[in-house]
């Protein structure tokens, strides 16, 4: 079979679906693979190193596209007058891709008339089996470890205990909201540039991860259950609310940086910080809401943009992990190798909508959306 990989059209995304080391591999495993001219050069992946990877190069993205019988990519095929992928794909090609499903249904309709059976890399199932194909794990690791750095960098204090000749600065405060793998990883990256580390979450069971990175753990009695299964939350009830925001109103105070991180259902942001506890903390703090690209944690949050409320920064940021193409693009690569070789045979992938991790995150098949939840997102809209 074919692989394809296409430059990613957007102009904010960096990344590319495969790098050479896994070009390599795949052609190892028996497929054929050509990449669009130019598709890894953000990535630092230059066309001899495909070559050099027995990767085919290609500089008609048409051609490519039509001729593929598996077409991988980190973005939704484009669907614009400049560039319409979405009208080269033909019936029956394997589509792997960081979808987004739930956050684009219209366009996973558009998709399915196309006749492509789409798996969405981002709604495989967190089991153990599949974790080395999760790329939301690996890109949500990036989004946490680059939020503190722009905290960081933002801040206009140390976030270290220093000490010298002219007398000590006592470490920054950081606390962060919603601890699974985008918190946890800002917890850790904190903590080693050697900030006061604390974290909430509304899933009990976080506490003992909160405080194995070194972070101090807060949190509320919930008179409801907020797990929604597999690690997932659901939204608070209206009493459990307002009593997190009762606790969170001295801890955003108190702090030089705040991050959010929280989903529900790994999807969309509750909001839980209000524009009074922005305003309440120290001119010069930051705020980094990760959870921009759901809509964002914060009341204030202007998705894709710095705003400055009273001396506070409030920092949404939109797909951070293409702000670091090269290692996001290795990674995106080995998780999506990892998925194509675990379900392929002598170069021919098998669909096998049996295997519990391919249900999971088949979108669309036979010119339908056949994934529950997606099906449930367009009716929504309807
Ligand atoms: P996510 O992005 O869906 O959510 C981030 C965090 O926000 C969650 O911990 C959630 O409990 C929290 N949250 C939601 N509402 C909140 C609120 N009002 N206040 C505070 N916190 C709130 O999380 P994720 O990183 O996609 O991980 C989801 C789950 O999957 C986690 O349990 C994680 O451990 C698990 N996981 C498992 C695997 C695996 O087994 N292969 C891999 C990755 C993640």
């Amino acid at each position: 079979m074919k692989i394809a990989v296409v430059r990613e059209s957007h102009a904010w995304e960096r990344r590319v679906a495969l790098v050479p080391e896994s070009c390599a591999k795949l052609v190892q495993a028996g497929f054929s693979v050509a990449i669009e001219s130019g598709a890894g050069a953000d990535a630092g992946a230059d066309d001899e190193a495909y070559v050099a990877a027995d990767a085919v190069i290609e500089t008609d993205p048409r051609a490519l596209v039509e001729s593929a019988d598996i077409l991988l990519k980190i973005n939704p095929p484009s669907n614009t007058r400049e560039r319409s992928e979405i009208d080269w794909i033909k019936p029956s090609t394997v589509i792997v891709a960081s979808l987004m499903p739930l956050r684009h249904p219209r366009e996973m309709k558009a998709l399915a008339k196309t006749g492509a059976i789409a798996f969405s890399t981002d709604a495989i199932p967190r089991t153990t089996r599949a974790q080395a194909m999760d790329t939301l794990s690996s890109m949500s690791s990036i989004s946490g470890y680059k939020g503190v750095l722009l905290a960081a960098a933002e801040l206009p204090r140390y976030l270290p205990m220093l000490s010298s000749a002219a007398g000590t600065v006592f470490p920054a405060r950081v606390f962060v909201i919603g601890a699974a793998v985008a918190g946890l990883q800002a917890l850790a990256t904190a903590k080693r540039l050697g900030a006061t580390v604390t974290a909430t979450d509304v899933r009990p069971e976080v506490k003992e991860q909160i405080e194995s990175v070194g972070a101090r753990y807060v949190g509320i009695e919930l008179e409801e259950d907020a797990s929604a299964g597999g690690g997932y939350a659901k939204e608070l009830s209206e009493e459990d609310r307002q009593r997190q925001r009762d606790m969170l109103v001295d801890e955003v105070a108190r702090s030089d940086v705040v991050i959010t991180t929280a989903l529900i259902g790994g999807v969309f942001a509750p909001k839980i910080v209000t524009s009074e506890m922005v305003r309440s903390m120290r001119p010069g703090s930051i705020i980094v809401d990760l959870a921009a690209d759901g809509g964002g944690n914060c009341e204030d949050a202007v998705p894709g943009e710095t705003v400055d409320l009273e001396g506070v920064r409030l920092i949404a940021p939109l797909n951070l992990p293409a702000t670091m193409p090269e290692h996001a693009s290795l990674l995106f690569s080995r998780n999506v190798t990892h998925f194509v070789e675990t379900f392929s045979d002598e170069g021919t992938f098998e669909v096998d909508t049996q295997d519990e991790i391919q249900a999971g995150c088949l979108i669309t098949r036979d010119r339908e959306i056949v994934h529950e939840r997606t099906r449930e997102a367009l009716h929504a809209l309807d």
